[in-house]
Order: C-alpha cells, then structure tokens, then sequence
C-alpha cells in the first residue's frame, strides 16, 4: 500500500482539462511542456504550430529516405506504401473489434462472415438505383493479352 501512488493532487502547469459539468465522467488532460504558440515567421504552408520544431523536420526526411529505399526494393510507389502502413492498426466496424493487423483481421473467419453475408443489402439497395452507363467490354482472352505483351 505504501509504494502505491494516490491519485490526488494538483496538475503541474502549463495544462488543459476539460470536464463534463454533470461531473458524470471522467476528465480528460492535456500536459505539455510548452502550449502552442502561432509562429507568424514560418513558411506557407507550413502549419503555424509547426514552429522550432527542427527534430519533427529530421523525422519527416528519415521517412522519406525509408520510402526511397523501400522503392529501391519493391519498385513500389510510396504512396501506397505509406498509406498501407498507416492503415495496419484499426477499429473494424462490421465485427465491432479492435484489430491489431489489417490484413490478418481482413482474413479472419468473424470478417469473411460479415463480408459474405446478407448485410450490405443497404448498400445494393442504393446501387441498384444508380444507372450503368459506362461501356462494357468483354473479359480479355488469354491470347489476345499474349499477343498485346510481344508488341
Ligand atoms: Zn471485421
């Protein structure tokens, strides 16, 4: 009991706490070391609270050296890439689950169930009043795509 810490005292400055006034949940905190400050001096379109942040910067070109290295491998676009990263941690809506790997929750059996159930009914309810007017080709054959790789 005596190592435990109490869960008493004052919020060391500087600090923003925001509290329901029916006081029926918890408060929620904000500490930081240093408040935002608008920086004027800073370039457009910089963000006017990027300010002094020299390390913030260094960070950015790492991830940019990464991506390049990453292309250097795969031969990728760093969009994707980046986008895919981005991505992997989530919150799928359909299970109602927190998933730690996107993909791996894209192929677990709860998902494939969702995916392959009748509840998109909603959806092809709306797609069904939409009206198809692109032009439809018919499906490659094998040998015509042989002959368009030669040319
Ligand atoms: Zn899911």
């Amino acid at each position: 009991i005596g190592t435990q810490k109490t869960r008493t005292g004052r919020l060391k400055k500087p600090f923003v706490k925001v509290e329901d006034v029916s006081q029926l949940y918890r408060p929620f905190y904000l500490q930081m070391t240093n408040m935002p400050f608008i920086n004027y001096s800073i370039q457009k379109p910089c963000s006017p609270y990027d300010a002094d942040k020299p390390s913030s910067i260094q960070k950015q070109t790492q991830v940019k050296l990464r991506i390049q290295t990453d292309i250097d491998k795969y031969g990728g676009p760093p969009v994707q890439l980046q986008l895919k990263e981005k991505k992997k941690k989530g919150y799928c809506e359909c299970c109602l689950q927190k998933y730690e790997d996107l993909e791996t929750h894209l192929l677990s059996e709860q998902h494939r169930n969702f995916a392959q159930s009748n509840q998109y009914q909603v959806v092809d309810d709306i797609v069904s009043k939409l009206v198809f007017d692109f032009v439809e080709y018919e499906r490659d054959t094998p040998k015509k795509k042989r002959i368009k790789y030669s040319v």
